[in-house]
């Protein structure tokens, strides 16, 4: 990237003691925050030095993918391509390597992640409250978002809030997010004991926390509006 410089979005924090550079892995947004009396050259100055640093990180962000008919988009850690359903099919569905919508060209986009979101539902919730049987706690209620950072949360009065987009990685780890925030009804904390009960619960969680750590930002490339011009 030559001109990389004129991208870079500055804030200036009172409270900044340093620089601090940033690549958003997912948007390839570079933001650099700099305490309130530096100067705009100090910060040219050290985003040149870090020029190397930046495009390393810019090569790692992952290309978006936009839906269209054709368009390949995991489910269940199975890729599926985005076909328009046959006349005599009934709603969205799955069929082989395929995911039949039921719409118009223009919709598919936000159709795929009206499927995504209802089949998250369908088959995560099954999963929380077996789960959380096991732990013998109640879970108030269960909210699917797509959260920026986030997988999973839970709170202390047991709302539990799930990332919709994990239904498209493999079963073993939307499995094992289920189970880390349905742990956490018992353990508000990352204790030897939290983790004790994850294992035990879903006994191959390392690889699973692994896989997210390596492969999750692929999820969170997707675009499902049908127009973005940002
Ligand atoms: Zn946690």
């Amino acid at each position: 990237m030559e001109d990389f410089q004129n991208s870079v979005i500055i804030n200036r924090r009172k409270r900044a003691r340093r620089f601090t550079l940033r690549v958003c892995q997912v948007t390839g947004k570079i933001s650099l925050t700099i305490p309130f009396r530096s100067s705009i050259s100090a910060a040219k100055k050290f985003l040149e030095d870090n020029q190397n640093w930046v495009n390393k990180q810019l090569n790692q962000v992952i290309p978006k993918t936009y839906m269209s008919i054709g368009t390949r988009v995991p489910v269940e850690g199975i890729e599926r391509e985005i076909s328009l359903k046959k006349p005599r099919q009934e709603g969205h569905s799955l069929g082989g390597k395929k995911l039949f919508l039921d719409c118009t060209e223009l919709e598919v986009g936000v159709m795929t992640k009206e499927f995504l979101l209802s089949h998250a539902a369908e088959v995560l919730v099954p999963i929380i409250k077996q789960n959380a049987e096991h732990v013998t706690k109640k879970i108030k209620n269960v909210r699917f978002k797509d959260t920026k950072s986030r997988w999973g949360s839970c709170s202390s009065e047991g709302s539990l809030m799930i990332n919709w987009r994990l239904i498209m990685a493999p079963p073993s780890v939307y499995r094992y997010v289920v189970v880390h925030e349905v742990s956490h009804l018992k353990y508000m904390n990352h204790g030897v004991e939290f983790w004790k009960l994850v294992k035990t619960l879903h006994p191959s969680y390392l690889e699973d926390r692994a896989w997210l750590r390596n492969h999750g930002r692929k999820l969170k490339s997707f675009v499902f509006k049908t127009f973005d011009c940002s």
